[in-house]
């Protein structure tokens, strides 16, 4: 496939995204957040959900949690040109509290009405590796109700790609502190620099058709 054509149906997935209004979440979003980078990445980063920042520019990872990644990314050897970067819900999950809103994880009815959007954007851009960032990510690529604290940095066979990963939510290491937040912190490096290496075996294995046996 012409790098240009990726793009193009990118553009034409994003455009349809924009309207959507395939669960409540459209009633509180700005704007829908389709995705950021570059669609010919052989690596996907796969997060949660838009938060405050992201809501409001358009763009994924923009906030303190999106300047942590760019700063494990930067330590692994790569940047956003690298990646390409998008979400399990493509509309900001919030929770009123008294006056103030506050961001909140995607619900399961959210992101099973995400999930289509999700779906064309992977199977257009067919990374060879995909690193989910948090349990809702790894729940929706690699298997349901999928643990964290068991499971994380270990690889799967998925029918998304064939080799996915999950590593800690830049925002969950940002909730932790002192020694917590520094070994959660060196983990998303160690997981990231694994994935840029799954990349390099990747392109020496044949490639078969990813969604072969999706719905
Ligand atoms: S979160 Fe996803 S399914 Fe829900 S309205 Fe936004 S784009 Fe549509």
């Amino acid at each position: 496939m012409e790098p240009e054509s990726k793009t193009i149906r990118l553009h034409a997935l994003a455009e349809r995204a924009a309207v959507c209004r395939a669960c409540a979440l459209c009633e509180t979003r700005t704007q829908v957040v389709f995705g950021d980078g570059n669609p010919e990445a052989p690596l996907m980063i796969v997060g949660e959900g838009p938060g405050m920042n992201e809501d409001a520019t358009g763009r994924p990872f923009v906030g303190r949690a999106g300047q942590l990644l760019d700063a494990c990314l930067k330590e692994s050897g790569i940047t956003r040109k690298h990646v390409y970067i998008t979400n399990v819900v493509r509309c900001r999950p919030t929770l009123q509290e008294g006056a103030s809103i506050r961001n909140r994880p995607p619900s399961a009815e959210e992101i099973h009405a995400c999930s289509s959007w999700l779906q064309q954007t992977i199977e257009i851009v067919q990374p060879l590796v995909i690193l989910c960032l948090g349990a809702p990510a790894a729940s929706a690529i690699i298997h349901k109700g999928f643990k964290m604290t068991q499971e994380r940095g270990q690889w799967f066979a998925t029918p998304f790609a064939s080799h996915a990963m999950a590593a800690w939510h830049p925002a969950y290491i940002l909730r932790q502190h002192g020694e917590v937040f520094e070994a959660a912190r060196r983990d998303l490096v160690h997981d990231i620099e694994a994935a840029r290496l799954k990349v390099i075996q990747a392109r020496r294995e044949p490639q078969t058709s990813l969604f072969d046996g999706v719905e």
